[in-house]
């Protein structure tokens, strides 16, 4: 299979001095057409047509001298190019890190030392004939084996005595693989009982050796962590390797540190796989997994297809999280290939979140998954109360400002008064800018798709992004006539300012996607928020997960409304999450914590559920409302997008390939749209998209 090509294979012929050298998974060099390429050796032993048998070409080279694919990812490869309609090499990119298709020069330590004992009076001979290369050998029997770098002589003297045999060169391999990470091992805990219950559960699956995934459904700080690093190390014991994917490792970092110092001493090594590693460190991580140097991969999405041998445990934390998906060819959903993976090798798949997909959840309910249950906080630490502000109410004493309500200013200086740490979020999405009314919070809705319009400025219409239906602006609510009706939206720059102005002696930090790009910078404010240097943590949901610092008291959602009402079926199911992942964050030290969560709407779904702690009653109701609406996971729904400069042409084009579809249907699937997509227009290209439901 050529890495390039249109995702089709073609058969070569083994040439004799290659005959046991390759393999299933072999990285090879051929002739294809005029020109050379590389590919993957996809099968063995193919009997070839009759007619082609005479015109087979052999294969010119092997690059590596071990596959560099594990033996079930040929067939994940096709599994994925299948579900995910992606041809197979755009497949093998995304799988093969382009440092392992393209290789990178091996970084060696050239250590001279001597291969022949001078007698005395060779030595003096050589003295006399070159003094500079007798000043070398005595050096190198003082010091013996010394690398070539360090030594300071020209190369022509190194270079020289090696000639004459007097001394001799050897190369090694230096590893790139980055070790400055903390592995000091971690103390081991006592398991509490509900921990014990869950890793037993996951053991068992695991002592019967067949394919079985663990949805873990436990409360943020039940102590999952120790879960997951119990089940890892009762693989390595067993001589198994396993994959740890979390949503990102810069954010997940303390979770990564933790599993790494849980897993030292293990006899393994462990591989950080991330998007901020070389070409070089990549190359080396993916040899070391190939060759059984390292059997546990800890990494975001990409790190599902870690080349590892007898791969028999995978691990996905915070499964619900969407950055698993990948947003370009191959669409593939990391969680999801991970129990396909996991299936293909006969190993156990742990899924972990405090708010579990609605997926997962349902495949839980009728049977595919295994539910372990973690309800309580580690010590039996409260879950923190949640206080629901009616902004409809308490617009009308914030005079002017629209961002901060009186109660939650008040907790905040109670906060800075007791100096104890507050966590803001504000979750601020460009374009979803819905119409909501400030005296009942009726949100305008479409008819057909139970999902917000959207307010387009230009041609003054409220649209739906799902199906098109398109309504003119409202003058006043439908549902109580309110006349001042508002388009939501205001971000966490604005609402910064205001902070300041409020709380002028407060230490005031915002945590944005520029922070998020410098890696340091973010590690530097982690840590200064963490010794307590700064009192008041404001940023999007990106820092909702994972953090854990015993000194916040206050978490709060400055406008819950944000992700709610958008045009996405998943919005009531995102918020819930959320509204979770923040109540996550306060109260995990000593301190009891509080949240507070800012809605127009306080009597949605989502934000009843969370502040009662309901999680699986909230799910259960979600399952309900989505068979209603057709919408995963009862049905399958496939987005097409078409994009181009002219909006007319993408348009038309979308609608005409609606109308073809349409015809046919037969009843087999479902046509939405053409509607506009909600980021209607991208780098100067015009977006429409057509869902269909099956
Ligand atoms: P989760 O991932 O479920 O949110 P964590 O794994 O982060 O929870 O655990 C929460 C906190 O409890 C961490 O500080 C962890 O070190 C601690 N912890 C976990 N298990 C135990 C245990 N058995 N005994 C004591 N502390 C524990
Ligand atoms: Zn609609």
């Amino acid at each position: 299979m050529p890495f390039d090509g249109g995702g089709q294979a073609y058969t070569y012929t083994v040439p004799s001095e290659l005959e046991g050298e390759v393999d299933v998974g072999s990285l090879v060099r051929i002739p294809l057409g005029k020109r050379h390429a590389y590919g993957i050796i996809w099968e063995k032993n193919v009997v070839p047509k009759k007619e082609i048998i005479k015109k087979l070409r052999p294969i010119s080279g092997l690059r590596y001298d071990a596959p560099v694919l594990a033996p079930d990812e040929i067939k994940l490869c096709e599994w994925i190019s299948k579900y995910y309609v992606a041809p197979l090499n755009s497949v093998l990119q995304a799988v093969l890190p382009s440092a392992v298709r393209q290789g990178v020069r091996p970084i060696l330590d050239k250590k001279i030392s001597i291969a022949h004992k001078l007698s005395e009076e060779e030595f003096s001979k050589l003295q006399k004939k070159a003094s500079k290369q007798a000043e070398l050998y005595s050096e190198l029997s003082t010091n013996g084996e010394t690398s070539r770098g360090v030594l300071k002589f020209s190369a022509s003297v190194i270079n020289s005595l090696i000639k004459s045999g007097i001394a001799k060169e050897t190369a090694t391999k230096v590893s790139r693989v980055a070790n400055d990470a903390d592995d000091s091992p971690a103390p081991t805990l006592n398991l509490t009982d509900e921990q014990t219950v869950a890793l037993d559960s996951i053991k068992q699956s695991i002592a019967k050796g067949k394919y079985q995934t663990h949805l873990l459904h436990g409360a943020t700080g039940s102590g999952k962590t120790e879960v997951y690093i119990g089940a890892i190390r009762e693989i390595l014991s067993l001589g198994g390797s396993a994959i740890f994917l979390v949503p990102e490792v810069a954010l997940t970092q303390q979770t990564v540190d933790r599993l790494r110092r849980g897993l030292s001493g293990c006899g393994t090594q462990v591989v950080v796989w991330h998007n901020k590693l070389s070409a070089g460190e990549r190359f080396d991580a993916w040899m070391d997994m190939i060759h059984g140097k390292a059997r546990v991969l800890v990494g975001a999405r990409s790190g599902i297809f870690a080349p590892l041998k007898n791969l028999r445990l995978i691990v996905v934390d915070e499964e619900h999280e969407t950055s698993f998906k990948q947003s370009e060819t191959p669409f593939y959903h990391g969680r999801d290939v991970a129990v396909f993976r996991a299936s293909l090798c006969g190993a156990v798949c742990v899924l972990g979140s405090a708010t579990p997909s609605l997926e997962s959840f349902y495949n839980a309910q009728v049977g595919k998954y295994q539910l372990n249950r973690m309800p309580k906080r580690i010590d039996d630490r409260p879950l923190p109360m949640m206080r629901i502000i009616d902004m409809r109410r308490e617009i009308l004493r914030m005079q002017g400002q629209t961002t901060f309500s009186r109660p939650l200013l008040d907790a905040i200086s109670d906060r800075l008064q007791g100096h104890e740490q507050c966590i803001l979020f504000l979750n601020r999405r460009g374009y979803s800018r819905a119409l909501i009314c400030p005296t009942c919070g009726h949100v305008l809705s479409c008819p057909h798709c139970s999902s917000p319009l959207t307010y387009h400025r230009t041609d003054q219409t409220m649209l739906c992004h799902l199906c098109g239906h398109a309504e003119s602006v409202p003058t006043r609510c439908p549902e109580c006539g309110e006349e001042d009706l508002r388009k939501r939206g205001f971000g966490t720059q604005r609402a910064e300012e205001l902070l300041a102005k409020f709380f002028p002696d407060a230490k005031i930090v915002r945590l944005d996607a520029d922070a998020m790009s410098k890696k340091n910078e973010f590690k530097k404010i982690l840590s200064d928020f963490r010794e307590g240097k700064i009192d008041i943590l404001l940023g999007t949901q990106m820092i909702a997960k994972g953090l854990d610092f015993p000194r916040v008291t206050l978490a709060a959602l400055i406008d819950a409304d944000v992700s709610l009402h958008v045009p996405d079926f998943r919005a009531a199911e995102r918020t819930f999450q959320l509204l979770v992942q923040v109540a996550g964050r306060a109260g995990r030290g000593q301190l009891d914590g509080e949240v507070i969560v800012q809605t127009f709407t306080p009597y949605a779904d989502p934000i009843q559920f969370a502040k009662r702690a309901e999680f699986e009653d909230f799910l259960e109701a979600e399952l309900k409302r989505r068979k209603e609406f057709g919408y995963p996971p009862h049905r399958h729904i496939i987005r097409h997008i078409f994009r181009g400069r002219d909006e007319r042409r993408v348009e038309k084009t979308a609608e005409r390939w609606a109308e073809f579809l349409e015809q046919h249907a037969h009843g087999l699937f479902e046509i939405r749209g053409p509607a506009p997509c909600p980021t209607g227009k991208l780098q100067d290209n015009f977006r429409f998209h057509i869902w269909y439901f099956c």
